[in-house]
C-alpha cells in the first residue's frame, strides 16, 4: 500500500497548485451573442454569457459589467453549447484496423491524443467513448497535458467468444485453457467472457479500469468476422449478470446491438442503452420507451462518399442491411417517443472523423436543426447522467448554457438553427471554441 502514497501525493499535488487555482478564477464574458441554450427552440437574443473558472456563471440580457473579464464581443453571433458524441471510438477513429491491431499501445495512444485535440477543434467538447483502452488518454486530457473532449469511458467492450469484440485469429479457436490472453484483450481493449461467473468478473474489471459505463456486444456486428448479423449475443443469463454488476456500481450498460431480439432480450435484462438497433421493431421500440431506454443513432450513409468502407464484401454486405433499416427505426422511435441520442461511430478512417461535423449535419434529413442540435448536446448529456456516481464530470451539466454549467462553448458564425450545415464545416463557422472555460480556438479579430 505504501509504494502508492507518492503517487497519490503527487497526484494531490497537481489537483491543487496554485497556478490551477489562480487560472478557476479567470473570467470570460461573451457580450452581444445570440444564445441556443441546449434545450429551448428560441434564442436568447442579444445576450453576454459570464463564465468564471471552468463554469458559466450568468447569462443575461442586461449587460453584465465586465470588471477584470476578457472579453469577446460576439458580433450578433451565436454561443451555444458544446457538442457530444455519444458513440465514439477515441482509439480507434483514426488508422486502419489492420494498423491498430498491430500498433505499439504507446504510440496509438499518443495518436489518439492528438487526434482528440482535432476533434476538440471540431467542437466536440464531450464524447461517450463506446470501447477502446482510453483511460491513458482520458487522463492525459483531464489533467491538461494535452487538448481533447471530456470522455466517458467504457474501457474494454464485454463481449462472448466469436462475438462483436473477439478479435482473435481465425485459428485461435478452440482456446487451449493454458493459452494467455490476446493482445487487445491484455492492452485492454477488449474483454471475452463466457458464462456468468466469468462475465461477473470481467465486467468487475472494466469498472476498475473505471469505466463510467459499461459496454457489452449484444448482437453480431458488421465488421466483426466470427458473428452473422442476425445473431443474438449472451444468454439472458449471462446479460443479467453483466447489467447486475453495472448496477451494484450504480451505473448502466450499452450494448451494440441491431436486432430486434437481441434489443429485446438484453431491454429485459435491464440495459438501458442501445446502440445501432437498425433493425428495431414496433413492440420493441414501445419496450423501449416504456423502460426508457435509449436509443443511440447513427445517421450512416449506406452508399456514397461518406459510406463507411470495409475490406470484406461480408461487412459492406451486412453494413448496407444496417443502413436501410435507419428510416423505419427514426418512424418508430418517434412514434413511442423513444430517448434518441447522437452519435458516429467513426471508424479506422482519418478521413471520416474529419467529418464528424458533417454526420450531424446529415440530421437534417429527418430532424429540424433544433432537433438534431438539442441532440447533440442536452439531449445527450442526459444520457451521460445516466453512469450516476462514476459520472467523471459532475460539477456542473454538460450541454446546456446556463448558471452553474460546465463552460463548453462553441461561437458559430451565423445561426445554427436555422441553417444545419454550419456544423459540418467547424473549421470555417466555429469561431471561438471553449472547453471547461478554457479558450482552445479563437478567430475573431
Ligand atoms: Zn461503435
Amino acid at each position: 500500500m505504501n509504494s502508492f502514497k507518492p503517487l497519490l501525493a503527487a497526484l494531490a499535488m497537481a489537483v491543487v497548485s496554485p497556478a490551477l487555482a489562480q487560472q478557476a478564477a479567470q473570467q470570460t464574458l461573451f457580450t452581444n451573442v445570440n444564445v441556443f441554450d441546449g434545450v429551448n427552440e428560441k434564442l436568447m437574443e442579444n445576450a453576454s454569457v459570464l463564465v468564471e473558472g471552468n463554469l458559466i456563471k450568468s447569462v443575461s440580457t442586461v449587460p453584465i459589467p465586465s470588471d477584470g473579464a476578457t472579453v469577446i464581443d460576439g458580433g450578433g453571433r451565436t454561443l451555444m453549447p458544446g457538442l457530444i458524441d455519444a458513440h465514439w471510438h477515441t482509439m480507434f477513429n483514426f488508422w486502419p484496423i489492420s494498423q491498430v491491431m498491430g500498433a505499439n499501445f504507446g504510440a496509438l495512444s499518443i495518436a489518439a491524443a492528438k487526434h482528440s485535440g482535432e476533434q476538440l477543434l471540431r467542437g466536440f467538447t464531450t464524447v461517450r467513448d463506446v470501447g477502446g483502452n482510453v483511460f491513458g488518454v482520458k487522463m492525459a486530457i483531464d489533467t491538461g497535458l494535452v487538448d481533447g473532449p471530456r470522455i466517458y469511458p467504457s474501457g474494454p467492450y464485454i463481449g462472448q467468444t466469436s462475438g462483436h469484440g473477439d478479435f482473435r485469429g481465425p485459428n485461435d479457436v478452440p482456446e487451449n485453457p493454458d493459452t494467455p490472453l490476446d493482445y487487445t484483450q491484455r492492452i485492454g481493449h477488449t474483454l471475452i467472457a463466457d458464462g456468468v461467473p466469468d462475465v461477473i468478473k470481467r465486467t468487475r474489471e472494466a469498472l476498475r479500469m473505471g469505466a463510467s459505463q459499461i459496454k457489452a456486444m449484444a448482437g453480431g456486428g458488421v465488421s466483426s468476422l466470427y458473428d452473422p448479423l442476425d445473431v443474438t449475443e449472451y444468454t439472458f443469463e449471462e446479460a443479467k449478470a453483466i447489467v447486475d454488476v453495472a448496477k451494484t456500481w450504480n451505473t448502466y450498460v450499452a450494448i451494440h446491438a441491431n436486432t430486434d431480439a437481441a434489443i429485446r432480450m438484453w431491454g429485459e435484462a435491464g440495459a438501458l442503452s442501445v446502440e445501432h438497433g437498425f433493425f428495431i421493431e414496433d413492440e420493441t421500440a414501445r419496450m423501449m420507451a416504456e423502460k426508457g431506454i435509449w436509443w443511440s443513432m447513427q445517421p450512416m450513409d449506406a452508399h456514397g462518399e461518406d459510406a463507411f468502407q470495409f475490406e470484406s464484401p461480408i461487412s459492406t454486405e451486412k453494413y448496407e442491411a444496417c443502413v436501410a433499416g435507419l428510416e423505419q427505426v427514426i418512424a418508430l422511435a418517434r412514434k413511442y417517443k423513444v430517448k434518441t441520442a447522437f452519435g458516429t461511430d467513426l471508424l479506422f478512417d482519418p478521413e471520416l472523423a474529419a467529418k464528424e461535423g458533417k454526420f450531424l449535419a446529415k440530421l437534417k434529413k429527418w430532424y429540424s436543426p433544433y432537433e438534431a442540435l438539442k441532440m447533440a448536446t442536452s439531449d445527450n448529456a442526459e444520457l451521460l447522467v445516466l453512469s450516476g456516481p462514476r459520472n467523471p464530470y459532475s460539477d456542473g451539466p454538460l450541454g446546456v448554457v446556463k448558471p452553474g454549467a460546465y463552460a463548453d462553448l462553441i461561437l458559430v458564425d451565423g445561426n445554427p438553427l436555422e441553417n444545419l450545415d454550419l456544423v459540418a464545416d467547424p473549421g470555417k463557422n466555429f469561431v471561438v471554441i471553449m472547453k471547461d472555460g478554457k479558450i482552445v480556438k479563437n478567430t475573431i479579430d
